[in-house]
C-alpha cells in the first residue's frame, strides 16, 4: 500500500508543478534587510524553527536573500550587527524557479545541489500594465519529497 502510494507519488512528479507545493508568501518567515541582529531578532529566529530565511527589502515580494540560520554562529546580539552585515558576507545564491516548472525537474535542480530552497516566481499578466515578475512564495527538497511519499514529514 505504502509503495503504491510512493510510485504514484513518483509518476505525478512529471504533471504536478512547483505551485501545487509552495508555501505561499503570506506563510514564510521572512527578515527585513534593515533588521538588526539584536537579541530580540535572533531569539524569534530560533523561534521560527527554520533553517533557511528570505530576506526582503521594503515589501515581503521582493526577496534579495537568503539568510541561513548556521550564519549567525558566530554572531553575538550584544553587537546588534545590522542583517545586511552577515548576508552581504556570506552572499549566498539566491535559486528562483518559474511556478509551472515541473516537480520532476525541480527535483532535478535540487539534486543538483545549488541550494535546497528556491523562491518561485511567476509572470503576471493580468491588468492593464506591462507583464512583471511576481514572487509567489518559496519551495524546498522537503516539499517535493512530500510529494513522492505522499505525506507530511514532521519536523524535528
Ligand atoms: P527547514 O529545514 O527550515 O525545516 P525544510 O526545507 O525542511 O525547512 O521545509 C519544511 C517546510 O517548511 C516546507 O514546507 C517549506 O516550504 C517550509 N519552509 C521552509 N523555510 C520556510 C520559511 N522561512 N518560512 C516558512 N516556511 C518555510
Amino acid at each position: 500500500k505504502e509503495e503504491l502510494n510512493i510510485i504514484q507519488g513518483a509518476l505525478e512528479l512529471r504533471t504536478k508543478t512547483v505551485e501545487d507545493v509552495l508555501t505561499p508568501l503570506s506563510d514564510c518567515y521572512m527578515l527585513s534587510s534593515d533588521a538588526v541582529l539584536d537579541f530580540c531578532t535572533m531569539s524569534d529566529v530560533m523561534q521560527s524553527g527554520f533553517t533557511r530565511i528570505p530576506v526582503y527589502e521594503n515589501e515581503r515580494s521582493n526577496i534579495v536573500d537568503i539568510l541561513f540560520v548556521k550564519d549567525l554562529a558566530f554572531v553575538d546580539p550584544d553587537d546588534c550587527t545590522p542583517l545586511k552585515t552577515i548576508t552581504q558576507f556570506y552572499n549566498h545564491p539566491m535559486h528562483c524557479v518559474f511556478s509551472d516548472t515541473k516537480l520532476d525537474v525541480m527535483l532535478e535542480e535540487f539534486k543538483r545541489g545549488k541550494s535546497h530552497l528556491a523562491v518561485v516566481q511567476r509572470v503576471n499578466s493580468e491588468g492593464e500594465g506591462d507583464p512583471f515578475y511576481e514572487v509567489m512564495g518559496i519551495v524546498t527538497l522537503e516539499d517535493v519529497i512530500e510529494e513522492i511519499i505522499k505525506s507530511e514529514i514532521v519536523d524535528e
